[in-house]
């Protein structure tokens, strides 16, 4: 199982920037879980390194330490040398994927190939889901102890209540304000399925600012987890049939779901065939773009007294390095009550499909959240990632917590009025 330095496209050149300082330690969940060295960044990277040179084998050892990586770049966004841990981990996956030792599971792997369909499966699996739910089928799979599937109880607990899918590819901008012009939607595929809520309220909120709301029929999965996971073909061939479909549109390409902003942000750096630059450019989160408008004159929003605390996804903070845009966007709130979730420099255990793939640590990750949302006693949790949300409304799901988890511009949706 040893892997030949000539044969690796690992960039040991990347690794080689790490001084081993160790600073990134302390800011890695992973660590903080286990307080073992092989868990840490450095541990890991000393690992992949061990690999690259053939000084150490893939065995079952090394896999588990790859495996039980996040990939939330806390250690990258702490690192003094710069060193791109996230271009590391995907490509040592890679590597792997290659050689055949993918350890991913295989219900992770369907997960991941359903999620990557086509527009009109995507849309096919929607509906089949809303009536799966609609005609007592689940409450029936329940009934029936999930057939003794602890994956399937498991998904089950994540699985929202399903909206029927939403037809229309163009929304005009509101009648009652000045046209701005156009922005595009970009949706994904976990946010298409499982929170309609929040592309609702997107729409909502640009109509009313003034914008008409363009939906890219062609759109697909932005090839995130594919990447995380090694699969670069799956994940090449999602950004192409992305940046095709939003054509040669100059117009902002808004995403509802900060993880995959982030990955949408990064196509130049994943995909050199493609002319990704341009597209990259145009991307932008919808709690960046709604944190940075001024609002017209007849708008107003109602005052809310309520306790709201605030879930800020790894990405979004570490790589976006925009973990303030919740916050700036709900201002405009009279009366909100607004606070930080305690603990939100480390990853709740989402991470992709980690909540599938590792459940005992994403559950161990996810205990202090929960934990944080008992001690702080809130009304509301809001977070800008719907895989977060996902996964926190599972945890509260079990404890019997009955709190809303709901993306920013939800909340803000909600409370905008038109002035009398
Ligand atoms: S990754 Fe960066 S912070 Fe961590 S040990 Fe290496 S140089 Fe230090
Ligand atoms: S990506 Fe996250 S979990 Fe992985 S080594 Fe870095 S800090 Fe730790």
């Amino acid at each position: 199982m040893r892997l030949p330095v000539a044969d690796s496209p690992f960039p040991t050149q990347l690794a080689d920037r790490c001084v081993m300082c160790g600073l990134c330690i302390p800011h890695c969940p992973t660590y903080g879980l286990s307080q073992s060295e092989n868990e840490s960044p450095r541990g890991r990277i000393s690992l992949m390194m061990g690999l690259a040179r053939g000084q150490l084998e893939a065995d079952s050892e090394f896999l588990q330490h790859l495996d039980h990586c996040l990939g939330c770049r806390a250690c990258e966004g702490i690192c003094p040398s710069d060193v791109p841990y996230g271009t590391l981990l995907n490509s040592q996956r890679q590597v792997l994927k290659q050689q055949g030792l993918s350890t991913l599971p295989w219900g992770t792997r369907l997960l991941m190939t359903l999620l990557a369909s086509p527009p009109a499966r995507l849309k096919h699996i929607n509906n089949w889901l809303h009536r799966y739910q609609r005609w007592g089928a689940a409450k029936l799979v329940a009934l029936l102890g999930y057939f003794g599937s602890a994956h399937l109880k498991r998904l089950h607990r994540y699985l929202p209540p399903v909206s029927k899918p939403n037809t229309l590819s163009l929304y005009p901008a509101d009648t009652k304000v000045q046209v701005k012009g156009k922005v595009n939607l970009f949706r994904g595929c976990a946010s298409r399925l499982f929170d309609q809520e929040t592309s609702d309220a997107a729409i909502f909120l640009l109509r009313h600012l003034g914008y008409a709301v363009n939906i890219p029929d062609k759109q697909v999965c932005c090839g995130a987890m594919h990447r995380n996971e090694g699969d670069i073909e799956a994940s090449q061939q999602l950004a192409s049939a992305n940046i095709t479909a939003f054509g040669r549109s100059t117009d902002p390409i808004i995403s509802t779901a900060s993880g995959c902003t982030t990955h949408l942000k990064e196509y130049p750096q994943h995909n050199d065939a493609l002319d990704a630059e341009p597209f990259s450019q145009q991307v932008v989160d919808i709690s960046d773009f709604l944190s940075r408008v001024e609002w017209p004159k007849q708008y107003t929003f109602e005052a809310m007294d309520k306790k709201i605390a605030v879930h800020e996804p790894c990405l979004q903070r570490n790589v976006l390095k925009q973990g303030q845009s919740a916050y700036s966007m709900l201002s405009v709130i009279p009366n909100l009550n607004i606070q930080p979730l305690n603990g939100n420099q480390f990853c709740c255990g989402a991470a992709g499909t980690h909540m599938f793939s590792q459940p005992e640590q994403a559950d161990a990750l996810l205990n202090p959240k929960l934990e944080a949302i008992d001690k702080q006693d809130i009304d509301i949790l809001v977070t800008t990632n719907i895989g977060c949300a996902l996964h926190i409304q599972a945890g509260l799901k079990q404890r019997g917590r009955l709190i809303e988890v709901i993306h920013p511009a939800t909340l803000l949706a909600r409370q905008l009025r038109i002035k009398a």
